[in-house]
């Protein structure tokens, strides 16, 4: 179908994959975002090669190589240092055809807004609900202004209010279990090197670090923890020194160097695989259609999968947008629902939900070949659209 019009409801790297997809499409778009000044949630990313292959072929290749780290190679040791596994990234690369690049997400989202035109995201456009009829979808603001189009995208998130349209229900995120508290940091020897991403496991807990643009590391620390804790960024520094005391002197390093009023801090929530991704002329994509915990680095990277697969639909197929839609769903659904769920049961593994299976799962790394590693992320990045 040529010539339609598009709403998209979120500028965050779903909604901004979707619009630059479909202009690219030809298709008028026009992107409302409620915040009023765009900031994105978290600090770092690891876009794997199934994410970097969309933004390749929306001509961002150049772009996301520059701003990404060198992540040549990964690293599972225990806390007390002991290296678990060692593997050179080059195998995957190798077999998938590209590199996976890790990214500070303000460079991301930098990348993206220049590439849609930052001033074509309608901010402080809060969207309260949609609707639809035969011939035009329409979503309504907070300020009661509307937006009518042919399509509507619900690229607002894990707390999607289009969601409840398209599902009929209201669907709750569900707790993880853990705190993730992430940053950046400059690069420096005394932390790790800066081709590599090391991850310290022990305990149930997680720290990591890995390489972005800019001679920095994204940071990350992971611990199990009830829900509805919080903590004051002053003493952010003196929570991690406890959680993580004894761990390596590495992880020591990172805790002193990190700035802990910049410091993200985060219960960590997925969402059950939803009955259905669209309805009519509306559509669900990114984090609004199947949030996950980030064991597998993999929520954003679906995001764009998504976008590149709705767009292609859209312009390959002529029946109707509802037609459209439905083929999306039918490419979407299984494989980011199986992501969530495989996520989930990693999450479980990663914080010691079961005590055992996280012991048997740290004695398993040592045993495992680096093939095994690659293999199995190589499995994931070739299930997505571009192969
Ligand atoms: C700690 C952590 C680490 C992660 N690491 C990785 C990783 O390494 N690799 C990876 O691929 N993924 C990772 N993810 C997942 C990734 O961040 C998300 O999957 C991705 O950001 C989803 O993008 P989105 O655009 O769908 O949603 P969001 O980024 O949540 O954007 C939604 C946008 O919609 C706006 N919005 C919300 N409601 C409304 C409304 N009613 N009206 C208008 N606008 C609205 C919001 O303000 C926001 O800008 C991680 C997630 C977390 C939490």
């Amino acid at each position: 179908m040529y010539g339609l019009k598009a709403i998209v409801i979120g500028a965050g790297m779903g909604g901004l994959t979707a619009g630059i997809a479909l202009r690219q499409a030809g298709y008028q778009v026009e992107i409302y975002e409620k915040t009023s000044k765009l900031r994105p949630a978290g600090a770092g990313i690891s876009l794997w090669s199934n994410g970097i292959k969309i933004l390749n072929k929306l001509g961002l290749g150049k772009e996301i190589a520059a701003i990404g780290g060198q992540m040549n190679r990964m690293e599972y040791r225990s806390h007390t240092d002991e290296l678990l596994n060692h593997v050179d990234l080059a195998a995957l690369v190798a077999k998938v055809g590209e590199k996976p690049y890790p990214v500070a997400r303000t460079d991301l989202q930098q990348m993206m807004l220049t590439a849609f035109g930052e001033s074509d995201v309608r901010l402080g456009m809060r969207c309260v609900s949609v609707k639809e009829d035969e011939d035009s979808a329409t979503a309504i603001f907070e300020d009661g202004s509307t937006a009518t189009g042919d399509i509507i995208i619900g690229a607002d998130g894990i707390h999607s209010v289009v969601r409840s349209y398209v599902t009929g229900k209201e669907t709750q995120p569900r707790y993880a279990g853990y705190v993730n508290w992430n940053g950046l940091v400059p690069a420096s020897p005394d932390l790790a090197d800066n081709d590599v991403w090391v991850i310290y496991v022990g305990e149930g807990k997680r720290a990591s670090m890995m390489p972005v643009g800019g001679n920095r590391f994204y940071f990350f620390f992971g611990c199990p923890m009830s829900e509805g804790t919080s903590v004051e960024p002053e003493n952010r520094r003196a929570e991690l020194k406890e959680i993580f005391a004894g761990w390596a002197q590495p992880v020591q390093n990172l805790i002193e160097k990190l700035d802990p009023y910049q410091l993200n801090r985060l219960e960590i929530c997925d969402l059950d695989p939803l009955p259905n991704l669209v309805k009519g002329r509306i559509a669900l994509l990114g984090d609004s259609a199947h949030a996950t915990t980030p064991t597998l680095g993999q929520g954003g990277c679906q995001a764009m999968e998504d976008a590149e697969v709705l767009s292609r639909f859209l312009v390959t197929t002529n029946l109707s947008v509802a037609d459209a839609l439905l083929r999306y769903q039918g490419e979407r659904k299984e494989r980011t629902a199986n992501l969530v769920l495989k996520a989930r049961k990693r999450t479980d593994t990663i914080y010691g939900k079961n005590a055992e299976i996280t012991q048997e799962w740290y004695e398993q790394l040592k045993a495992e070949e680096e093939k095994d590693v690659t293999d199995a992320i190589a499995k994931i990045i070739l299930g997505g659209p571009l192969r």
